[in-house]
């Protein structure tokens, strides 16, 4: 008995089950042993078919390829469709890798034929062989399922994925039927070409019919899948806005493998790195609640990915639309803190977004627009656009941290318009003074000043409200001729740390206010372990202390001014976008303008005292603290303001 024998019986079982009787086909034909197999094969079954071949153009005489082929379907009686492109160039215009873009042009011109062709299936020659590559591929880049190629995904179906690829060869012989080999197959330095050529066999010689074995694992790994999305889709349903919570109290399994399928529907790859960054944000919206600083990033494909207020959502944002991480308000859970649940039953369209012109808010002494709201309360102008309102249409019924319309205030909150969400209690600041010792004073964090200022209400949204008090701290730099660069670490809503800059006075290079502040930090929690934490500094961190923030598994980073400089994360270089395992999640620009200003303050009094120096002395000293923190004025990026990464 040959390899081949029952394969006719088997293909035509099994391309019935995955495109019934009367399903127009579209068989995919390289010219290559298996597909010219599927092609026989398809004749055999009297199924009517066309045959489409794409040119890839990659190497010279492809185009006799394209001539065999066409050759074959004549005698086939079938239908022959011609497509190509310069693949090469293609790649190179749109960045994509060499084998991204063969198969992406090749299945654009597949589903076109098979558009022509009114619909139907299109048929590929994928083998046991391909599959098992696909599986070890798959594993060796961390994918979370294995699960190799789909016997069906949407119009592709794969009846000869449980052949061997030998088997197939073998029909061909007994056929007499001849096929072309492409040499590009031969190209090792194509990592399925060295799996294929290399590494199957030596795991052969080693476990025989591990091919097999390596694509039946991946079948059973594709089911378990299955069974987690469906479970997936019972937890979360279908919605386009789920429930953070609801997301975070599923077994972590089931979350990873609903994002991916989300990120799948959309055409979105679902890497691992990506699957993990939304979880993060997910697990830390849940985790933080209200105060979470909202949460967006562009996945690729025109998507994006949005936690804010509570709801995980993904999609593409509709043309022109103004604010991406708008989100619907449905529940009382997702109002923010001092707003009445009873608001819910009068406005059925409630969003949580960014203020628009035309926004209009209803006050004791009558209706006004929110722009001249936000002048009367002398919210800073760079601030303005990074307030989050809540309304329906233009009716505003709260603008965060500045005010809330008449009748929306939950009872029992005296001041509703600026009880910020997340604000610390003044108990919840750190113990100071009592850090017991080899820590400089400076590292203590100093809870009585901040106590105070959390106790006053503040016009700002959560992390313009932190930043705040980073600002505070890199005022009483500058007041000892430090740097003026402060920063504070925030625990779920309270202020755990703050620190600035103290390289002058303890002779310490390290010394900088985000390093100061971790370490308290961690001191006050009592453990070096932040996570869940933000830290927020007036400037953009430079590499010692993004690394050292990185150390400490926080969650979140939010700067003020760009660091020119030194920035770690874009000013000079984005070193968050490496690939670490863990990023926080990253916000500049927060109040940028104010860090900036005292910068400058700092600079010209430098310059100004140097200036003096050089009438003094014919050389002047050195400057003291050259090529530690900032030693040039940052730019404040306007482009970064309110912007996530
Ligand atoms: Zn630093």
């Amino acid at each position: 008995m040959t390899p081949a024998a029952g394969l006719l019986e088997r293909f035509t079982a099994r391309l019935d089950s995955l495109a019934p009787s009367g399903t127009p086909l579209v068989a995919a034909v390289s010219g290559g042993a298996d597909s010219v197999a599927a092609a026989l094969l398809l004749r055999a079954a009297e199924r009517p078919f066309v045959v489409a071949h794409f040119d890839h153009r990659l190497r010279a005489g492809s185009g006799e390829d394209a001539a065999f082929v066409e050759t074959l379907s004549e005698s086939l009686g079938a239908p022959f469709r011609l497509g190509g492109a310069d693949v090469a160039r293609v790649a190179e215009a749109k960045g994509w890798n060499l084998e991204d873009a063969a198969r992406r042009l090749r299945y654009a011109f597949l589903h076109r034929v098979l558009r022509e062709s009114g619909g139907g299936v299109i048929v590929v020659a994928h083998t046991a062989d391909d599959q098992a590559e696909t599986f070890l591929l798959q594993l060796l880049r961390g994918a979370a399922f294995p699960a190799g190629m789909a016997a069906r995904r949407g119009a592709v179906a794969r009846p000869l994925l449980t052949e061997r690829r030998e088997a197939l060869r073998d029909y061909l012989r007994e056929a007499s039927q001849p096929w072309r080999d492409d040499p590009t197959n031969l190209d090792l330095s194509r990592n399925r070409a060295w799996l294929r050529h290399e590494v199957i066999p030596a795991l052969e010689a080693r476990f025989v019919g591990v091919s097999g074995r390596l694509a039946h694992t991946a079948g059973e790994l594709a089911a378990a899948r299955e069974a987690l999305e469906a479970e997936a889709s019972r937890r979360f349903g279908g919605g386009e806005s789920l429930d953070a919570a609801a997301l975070a109290a599923a077994p972590a399994a089931v979350l990873r493998v609903g994002l991916a399928a989300r990120l799948r529907a959309l055409g979105v790859p679902a890497s691992a790195r990506l699957v993990s960054a939304l979880e993060d944000a997910v697990l830390r919206s849940a985790r933080m609640g209200t105060s979470a600083p909202p949460w967006r990033r562009d996945v690729g494909r025109g998507v994006t990915a949005t936690v804010a207020y509570g709801r995980f959502s993904l999609g593409r944002a509709p043309e022109g639309a103004p604010d991406p991480t708008a989100v619907r308000v449905t529940s009382a859970e997702q109002l923010p803190v001092g707003v009445s649940p009873s608001v819910l039953e009068g406005h059925p369209d409630l969003v949580l977004r960014r203020r628009l012109a035309g926004d209009r808010i209803r006050l004791p002494f009558g209706s006004k627009l929110v722009s001249d709201l936000l002048i009367d309360r002398k919210v800073p102008r760079s601030d303005r656009d990074g307030l989050t309102v809540l309304a329906e249409g233009n009716e505003v019924l709260w603008v965060e941290g500045v005010a809330a319309a008449v009748g929306v205030a939950s009872p029992g909150v005296a001041s509703p318009g600026v009880a910020s969400p997340g604000v610390a209690s003044p108990g919840g600041a750190s113990p100071s003074g009592e850090s017991p010792s080899g820590a400089s004073p400076s590292a203590a964090a100093r809870s009585s000043g901040l106590a105070r200022r959390q106790g006053e209400a503040s016009p700002l949204g959560t992390d313009e409200h932190f930043m705040g008090l980073a600002l505070a701290e890199a005022r009483l730099a500058l007041s000892s001729g430090e740097v003026p660069v402060g920063a504070v670490v925030v625990v779920d809503g309270k202020v755990v740390a703050a620190a600035h800059n103290q390289s002058e006075s303890e002779s310490d290079p390290t010394a900088h206010a985000e390093v100061l502040a971790l370490r308290a930090a961690a001191k006050a929690v009592g453990d070096w372990r932040l996570e869940g934490a933000t830290l927020y500094v007036t400037l953009e961190p430079c590499p010692m202390c993004l690394g050292a923030t990185l150390q400490t598994h926080a969650a979140g980073l939010v700067y003020g001014a760009t660091n020119v400089r030194e920035g770690a994360l874009g000013g000079v270089v984005d070193l968050a976008a490496a690939g670490w395992k863990r990023v926080p999640v990253v916000r500049g620009g927060v109040r940028a303008a104010e860090a900036a200003a005292l910068l400058k303050r700092a600079f010209a009094a430098k310059r100004a005292a140097s200036a003096a120096g050089a009438t003094a002395a014919p050389v002047p000293p050195p400057e003291p603290g050259a090529g530690t923190h900032p030693s040039e004025e940052p730019q404040p990026d306007d482009s970064q303001q309110g912007g996530t990464k």
